[in-house]
């Protein structure tokens, strides 16, 4: 045995450094980082829930927490808070209103 670090999933977390954000490794035998240039390597990433300590995938959403927490434990604890957020989820889902255009109104004088 050469090395005394463990093979593990890193559990990440936002540290702030500087004017920076950047993603660490919580865990005390464990140094590693992503330097704020890398942090798009982020998402798709693996890493322990803060909650229940299972494994879990980092994306976008749970990102926005400072100690990100598995899907499950987010919808536990929106329901928990009886406040759900799950309609963060808006932006991808705009209502498609297309405004009347000078062709549409043609059309409708057409017969
Ligand atoms: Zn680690
Ligand atoms: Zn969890």
């Amino acid at each position: 045995m050469s090395s005394k670090a463990r093979r593990h999933t890193h559990k990440y977390h936002q540290v702030r450094v500087g004017s920076d954000n950047v993603w660490a490794c919580a865990l005390p035998y464990c140094s590693h980082y992503m330097p704020a240039h890398m942090s798009n390597m982020v998402p798709g990433k693996a890493s322990i829930c803060w909650s229940c300590n299972e494994e879990f995938i980092l994306d976008p959403v749970n990102m926005k927490m400072e100690k990100p927490i598995c899907s499950e434990c987010s919808l536990i604890k929106s329901i928990a808070d009886g406040n759900p957020e799950l309609k963060h989820e808006d932006d991808t889902n705009k209502s498609h209103v297309e405004p009347i255009t000078k062709n549409k109104l043609l059309d409708l004088f057409k017969e």
